[in-house]
């Protein structure tokens, strides 16, 4: 039996639908932005591996600090105990974030920071004695899997099984162009009937809604109205986060700083998993009590591994060199380059472009993520070398900074055929049975 076949006996893949899905690729190696698959083949990782690699894979400057954290300690009890590394990465990562984020709690991922913000909001107005319900989240938004973070997110086919079980969240629209005073009255609305603790948002771009965008100046007008009526403001930086939007984090666009921010995704430049969850001051402040009951009783036990903290300050070190900057600036620039030049062509809906984030919204009578379309271009993708994962009939790029002009020239290229088979200029697919498992 070959891996493939091997891993089907055994593995439960995340997002699959097992009994349809095509055999899983198996990949033995990565340099920079390709993948190297045990049948030879390479292709191009255009979704930075579900978003995570900022560098590239397997990066020597990583590894070796990696290892050398390995060598030295490679995990302690993050209660009573400390760290360099932790507090390394804390301090440097508080230079870089709005002026008011002052602390900085470490936990597992992308969901288990969101969690934590969310425990962090409510328990705030508790441990003020005036204790606030209601929490505010965008229609679409995707905040992780687990199940705080889902009741915040949108009330999706993925997450159906579970809404009996899911708080009570107000859903706001997302303000798209157009429709951002009407998201500005939904927000005063809840506002003014008191009672909310939070608004929790993805800023700039809602990633698994299909990079939907929307604008720095309607943010700032949705983050007055928080700062207004006291409602805590919850940035969910975990996929903008470090350099996705042209800034190192989205938050960075906009006047009013959040409350609260997540982080995750390319924080140990994609090398292990690990979250981060920082907040004000005033945040900070209402949980420190000689009452005990006012402390965060939250924690994970590899809390602020000292190996992936380790990850997390060389990949730092790494996105602040002028070469990783001057990086970002070419990925924008060709971006918008090609949405300027394609956006007129047929069957092409939308280009929309945030810093290193593109996205092709194809015309297409749903925008389920279960459309045949979806399958279609993403294994036209993998034939043409290049890993892209339609969300629906919206493909989008969101590549490691040191994806190459040549390989993005690649992917823009397999993006122009995706256009031609949509539009039935190009017959596909074509049949491929080493696809398919049944
Ligand atoms: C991916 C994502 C999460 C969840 O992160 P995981 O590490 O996958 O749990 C949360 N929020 C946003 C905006 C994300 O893109």
């Amino acid at each position: 039996m070959n891996l493939a076949e091997r891993d089907q006996h055994v593995i439960w893949h995340p997002y699959t639908q097992m009994k349809t899905a095509a055999l899983p690729i198996p990949i033995v190696r990565g340099e920079g932005a390709v993948l190297y698959a045990q049948d030879g083949r390479a292709y191009i990782d255009a979704v930075a591996s579900w978003w995570v690699n900022l560098h590239g894979h397997a990066h020597p400057y990583i590894v070796r600090k990696v290892a050398e954290q390995l060598q030295t300690l490679e995990h302690v009890i993050f209660a009573g105990f400390t760290h360099a590394p932790a507090v390394e990465l804390a301090e440097r990562l508080l230079q870089l974030l709005p002026q008011n984020q002052r602390r900085m709690f470490y936990s597992d991922n992308g969901s288990t920071a969101v969690e934590v913000a969310l425990k962090m909001a409510i328990q705030y107005w508790n441990n003020l004695g005036t204790p606030k319900k209601k929490v505010i989240a965008f229609r679409d938004s995707y905040h992780g899997d687990t199940f705080g973070a889902m009741a915040v997110s949108a009330r999706s086919t993925f997450t159906a099984p579970f809404w009996p079980y899911l708080f009570e969240v107000e859903f706001v629209d997302v303000p798209v162009s157009g429709k951002e005073e009407e998201t500005v009255k939904q927000l005063e609305a809840y506002a003014l009937g008191g009672d909310v603790a939070a608004f929790i948002y993805e800023p700039l771009v809602l990633g698994t809604a299909g990079m939907v965008m929307y604008t720095p100046e309607v943010l700032d007008k949705l983050l007055q109205i928080c700062r207004q009526h006291n409602i805590l403001a919850i940035a969910d930086e975990v996929m903008t986060g470090f350099g996705r939007t042209g800034r190192h984090f989205a938050s960075n666009f906009v006047q009013h700083g959040p409350d609260i921010v997540c982080m995750s995704k390319g924080l140990t430049g994609g090398t292990m998993a690990l979250g981060l969850t920082s907040c004000s001051e005033a945040i900070y402040e209402a949980f420190l009590h000689d009452d005990k009951s006012k402390t965060l009783f939250h924690g994970h036990s590899y809390t602020a591994n000292p190996v992936a903290c380790a990850a997390g300050l060389a990949s730092l070190d790494l996105l602040l060199q002028e070469e990783t900057q001057a990086s970002i600036s070419r990925i924008c620039s060709r971006h918008a380059d090609f949405a300027a030049r394609n956006k007129s062509l047929p069957y092409i809906r939308e280009v929309r472009q945030q810093g290193t984030i593109l996205a092709v919204e194809f015309q297409d009578s749903t925008t389920s993520y279960f459309s045949d379309l979806r399958d279609t271009l993403y294994s036209f993708a993998l034939d043409q070398g290049v890993v892209l994962r339609p969300l629906g009939n919206i493909i989008y790029i969101i590549p490691p900074y040191c994806i190459t002009d040549g390989q993005l020239d690649q992917v823009y290229k397999t993006i122009l055929g995706m256009q031609e088979v949509v539009s039935g200029d190009r017959p596909y697919p074509r049949p491929d049975q080493t696809m398919l498992h049944d």
